[in-house]
């Protein structure tokens, strides 16, 4: 075989018949626009499924065991409107997050077109999805449960049976947010009851048996702790990843690739919608719309040309990366 100087390479790389587009069809039924996000994950529904009935569950024994048969109506009625006001809140965030779409890239559209429109420059890159045939923006990341790519993908969670992105993290942020606080707040209510119930004539505490109420306040007890534990974790968890503007899986990470990141009040206040406001609080208030992607979004610098040059000295060499699409088309 003739050898062929290296910088012919380059130019051959360059076209895209080397680059597999074929491969990448956009999808025969895109479905119209403002269809709604819902993953067919059967794990995921039942979580989701287990999660609404948990909070049921809570709002029964608030409700039937504990506030209800309660003599004292004015402790009554308050506890009864914050439990119930956020309890309403957690399951309508929940909602939310379960049902937006989390910042998914355009399926299939690393087609030969697009990229051939983007008019790579020499040092420049764009990452393909070998798994949903779509070309990756920065910090987009394959989700193997929604088969799509999510742009500031944190994790799957399967709770909310969703991604948790770059749309959707407020949502999950105040999901966690809500269910700390109920459950912080049924504990102190199980206790206040236990407290009572022990002063008193403890038939007289609740419309159910004395053993029935024992067991269904215990269960509630766990659960209450349980659920505290889990989502104060998760909401510090998700507090930390937008103030220092870095997601789950960059996290993990970050020792391979360091990145710049924006100042931490401004990805706060892109994530929850602008200026602190009661809509920061709000699971029906959207949060900033992410800023339309660009063509130069999709392309992506090489750190270092010589890099590249280096590898590229036999025609063997060549024609492996050839068939990896690694030169223009990285697979990620
Ligand atoms: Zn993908
Ligand atoms: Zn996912």
């Amino acid at each position: 075989m003739m050898l062929i100087p290296t910088h012919h390479f380059r130019d051959i790389e360059r076209k895209p018949e080397y680059l597999q587009p074929e491969k990448c069809v956009p999808p025969p039924h895109p479905g119209p626009v403002g269809t709604m996000w819902f993953i067919r994950d059967g794990c995921g529904i039942a979580c989701a499924i287990v999660t609404w009935f948990l909070v049921l569950y809570a709002e029964f024994v608030v409700l039937f065991v504990m506030l209800i048969p309660s003599r004292d109506y004015v402790y009554s009625v308050i506890n009864g409107i914050v439990f119930n006001l956020l309890a309403f809140l957690a399951l309508a965030s929940h909602c939310r997050a379960m049902l937006t779409d989390p910042g998914a890239v355009p399926k299939g559209n690393a087609t030969k077109e697009f990229i051939e429109s983007l008019q790579l420059k020499p040092g420049q890159v764009v990452y393909k999805c070998p798994k949903c045939c779509s070309i990756k923006p920065d910090r987009a990341h394959h989700c193997s449960v929604c088969k799509r790519c999510i742009r500031k993908m944190d994790h799957h969670c399967p709770w909310v049976n969703n991604c948790v992105g770059e749309n959707n993290q407020k949502y999950f942020v105040l999901f966690t947010m809500y269910i700390a606080l109920i459950s912080l707040h049924a504990l102190i209510m199980v206790g206040f009851h236990f407290l009572h119930c022990f002063e008193e004539d403890w038939t007289k505490c609740s419309s159910f048996s004395p053993p029935t109420t024992v067991i269904l306040l215990i269960l509630l007890c766990f659960e209450g702790l349980l659920f505290l534990i889990f989502t104060s974790v998760m909401f510090g968890t998700q507090v930390h990843s937008i103030c220092t503007d870095e997601t789950g899986i960059e996290r993990l990470k970050r020792k391979h690739q360091p990145r710049e990141r924006r100042a931490s009040w401004k990805s706060v206040k892109e994530t929850f919608g602008g200026d602190f406001s009661p809509n920061w609080f709000n699971p029906f208030s959207r949060p900033c719309d992410p800023e339309p992607l660009s063509d130069r979004d999709w392309v992506r610098q090489v750190a270092s040309l010589s890099d590249m040059d280096n590898t590229e000295t036999t025609e063997e060499q060549s024609e492996e990366r050839k068939d990896e699409d690694s030169v223009e088309v990285i697979d990620e």
